[in-house]
């Protein structure tokens, strides 16, 4: 049988799994992502070992080049990460492995997967976003991953902040205050001096829900999304998401006359069902159409 091979680079580790969905994954592995060298190295001895795959589906971090036929296609290009801005990713795991190669954002791809097994099912319209130590969107539009100029980046849209009421610059290298900066584990770390695990103050979660619920009436009004599926690390506080949900509604004040962000707001704005596994997961259904 055909198994097909999954990738979702992060910032701090690469998930790999071998599989063709998620009650068949046949093999996973974590390796910390440190030199481009290194950490491709050893994904590809990972796929190596485990294979043959048909196929492999790489979900990145980015920005990044997923255009079909550019010269840089499968590059991550401009990312702040030290060491990997301009790193051929896609192409070289095509070379390595001699297989074909999808390459797209982690967030397209963890839609992707929801939209094969997980929160997503059925829907042509929806976006996920994650929030964790950065912020990211991905997004599907008519049934297809929305990429255009670039792919979205939902995390650097510009919110409403009241430098009165929360001092706090921004911890977005390249914009200070954008969602990112505002509202990311790291700005959360930023703010309030401690890791986002370790604070318990309701202020902090109520203005942390309102920075998000400002960033996703943006996405909803802009893109007219189904559903939001809303993972990441920091979305796994106890309580936040309700309060999400809530200001999202407060927000819209009526606008939308649409059951969805009103008495079905907690099935509108949802975790995904894959949870953490929603970007590899996503990466072997990429791996699928490639
Ligand atoms: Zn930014």
């Amino acid at each position: 049988m055909t198994v097909y091979g999954g990738i979702e680079t992060g910032g701090t580790k690469w998930e790999l799994a071998v599989g063709t969905a998620p009650d068949d994954v046949r093999a996973t592995a974590t390796v910390p992502t440190t030199t481009p060298a290194e950490t491709i190295g050893r994904a590809l001895g990972f796929f190596e070992r485990e294979g043959p795959v048909a196929a492999v589906g790489i979900g990145s971090f980015g920005p990044l080049d997923s255009k079909l036929g550019s010269p840089t296609w499968g590059h991550i290009t401009t990312t702040p990460k030290p060491g990997w801005s301009n790193t051929d990713v896609g192409p070289e795991f095509r070379r390595r492995l001699s297989v074909p190669v999808a390459f797209d954002t982690d967030v397209n791809a963890a839609a992707l997967g929801e939209h094969r097994w997980g929160a997503a099912q059925g829907l042509d319209t929806f976006c996920y976003v994650t929030v964790g130590t950065g912020i990211g969107g991905g997004a599907m539009v008519g049934g297809r991953l929305l990429h255009g100029l670039m792919h979205p980046e939902f995390g650097h849209m510009r919110i409403p902040h009241d430098l009165a009421a929360d001092p706090f610059p921004g911890a977005c290298p390249y914009h200070g205050d954008c969602w990112e900066g505002l509202a990311s584990g790291n700005a959360l770390a930023a703010r309030w001096g401690a890791p986002a695990s370790e604070l318990a103050d309701d202020a902090v979660w109520a203005l942390e829900a309102r920075y998000l619920a400002l960033g996703l009436v943006s996405v909803i009004s802009v893109l007219s999304p189904e559903r939001i599926v809303i993972g990441g690390g920091v979305m796994r506080r106890p309580g936040l998401l309700p309060l999400v949900r809530q200001e999202v509604v407060a927000l819209v004040n009526g606008y939308l006359d649409v059951p969805a962000v009103g008495a079905e707001i907690a099935t509108y704005i949802t975790l995904p069902a894959l949870n953490s596994r929603a970007g590899v997961l996503g990466a072997i259904a990429l791996a699928q159409t490639a």
